[in-house]
């Protein structure tokens, strides 16, 4: 790691988290490990969630799926957005499960060889993304894919309002997916509804597994103390002094109002840290300093009450600054902010009590001998 801007996943508290999750919850866990297990880095996630007893694991993607396949995960896997025909037999082959989402899905499948594709059939109860609606849609696609010899692993639903305290929405959607579950009469393996909200706050005596994402990271909207696994940092790599009056950045858009000291950090919206942040506050040494003028590509500027030395560590979320305040701060979710840190900026690992990115380091001296020898 050379470029001194990195997001820190404490592998242990994920963990712990989804030890948590599934004591609430009572149910086998899927952890949704969707775009990067949100930008954490799925394979080290993976580590963490099956060894806290997740029993699957979920993407979005063909894509997705084969990076854990290539990382080396043989376990249950389960695609929760699309795929094509064209996948159908690397799908059989690698043992990928997929959701049987709409009917023009469920022709283009069955036209083909499929036997031994399993599928979760996924009803949609209310929130209009994919799925079927109707409990003649559903049977026509459960029949379809049976009789073309595939394997009917499991059915679920996704809650629209989860994060709504009353819950009446969650209660509409899942009378509905009961009702459409109750006239297909299979006995699916795998029936699933809550996210992570739901997880933790919905009881229900027919679904035997809950899909998690956000709570492994420590979010959730029912006051559940789970603990904050990531945090993002850079260091400050300049400090100068200003006249009242001086401006700052491109377009000149902060002014001095006396004499000030402005640090300049590496961080900037191509990692991520995007231009509506001006204004907003990053952590330094006990101080809570303003981003003063425009974020750039690479660099910011903010501004300091007291002079710090060069080096001293920034930190843009974690402890001091929570990623839940930061996202209400820019008028976005948790998950935005995350999934928004771009592949440059490094991520450290803790796990089991251990720091990963120790090996970055070694690897560095290594480098550095061998330059000298
Ligand atoms: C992303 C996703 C989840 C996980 O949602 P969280 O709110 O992060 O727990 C669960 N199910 C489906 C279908 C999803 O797309």
């Amino acid at each position: 790691m050379y470029r001194n801007t990195w997001m820190e996943v404490n592998l242990d508290a994920i963990k712990d988290n989804v030890i948590r999750s599934k004591e609430i919850c009572r149910k086998r866990i899927i952890a949704v490990l969707k775009a990067d297990a949100y930008g954490c880095g799925d394979s080290h996630v993976a580590r963490a969630v099956l060894s806290a007893g997740a029993e699957m694991l979920a993407v979005s993607s063909m894509d997705e799926a084969l990076m854990l396949r290539n990382e080396g995960y043989e376990g249950k896997i389960l695609i929760l957005g699309a795929t094509e025909k064209e996948d159908v037999e690397l799908l059989i082959k690698e043992k990928i499960s997929v959701a049987a989402y709409s009917a023009a899905w469920v022709d283009s499948i069955t036209k083909q060889n499929c036997v031994g594709l399993q599928f979760h059939l996924k009803i949609d109860t209310g929130m209009n993304r994919i799925g079927f609606k109707t409990i003649e849609e559903a049977k026509w696609a459960l029949e379809s894919l049976l009789n073309a010899g595939c394997i009917a692993e499991g059915i679920f639903t996704h809650f629209a309002c989860a994060d709504q305290k009353d819950q009446v929405e969650t209660n509409k959607q899942f009378t509905r997916f009961k009702e459409v579950y109750e006239a297909l009469n299979y006995n699916f393996p795998w029936i699933h509804t809550d996210n992570s909200d739901a997880t933790l706050s919905f009881k229900d005596e027919l679904t035997n597994a809950c899909r998690i994402g956000i709570s492994m990271y420590g979010v959730n909207n029912y006051d559940i103390s789970l603990r904050y696994p990531i945090s993002l940092h850079t260091k400050v790599i300049m400090v100068k002094e200003v006249d009242e009056g001086e401006r700052i950045g491109y377009g000149l858009t902060y002014q001095a109002k006396k004499k000030e000291y402005i640090a300049t950090l590496p961080i900037g919206y191509a990692d991520g840290f995007v231009r509506k942040n001006q204004g907003r506050c990053v952590y330094i040494d006990g101080q809570y300093c303003e981003v003063v003028g425009r974020v750039c590509m690479d660099q910011v500027m903010v501004r300091l009450e007291k002079e710090v030395p060069i080096g001293t560590d920034v930190e843009i979320f974690g402890p001091h600054i929570h990623l839940e305040k930061m996202a209400e701060e820019l008028d976005t979710i948790p998950y935005e902010v995350i999934c928004l840190i771009s592949g440059r900026v490094t991520r450290t690992y803790i796990w089991e009590g251990e720091n990963l990115e120790e090996n970055a380091r070694i690897l560095k001296s290594e480098i550095a001998e061998v330059h000298q020898s």
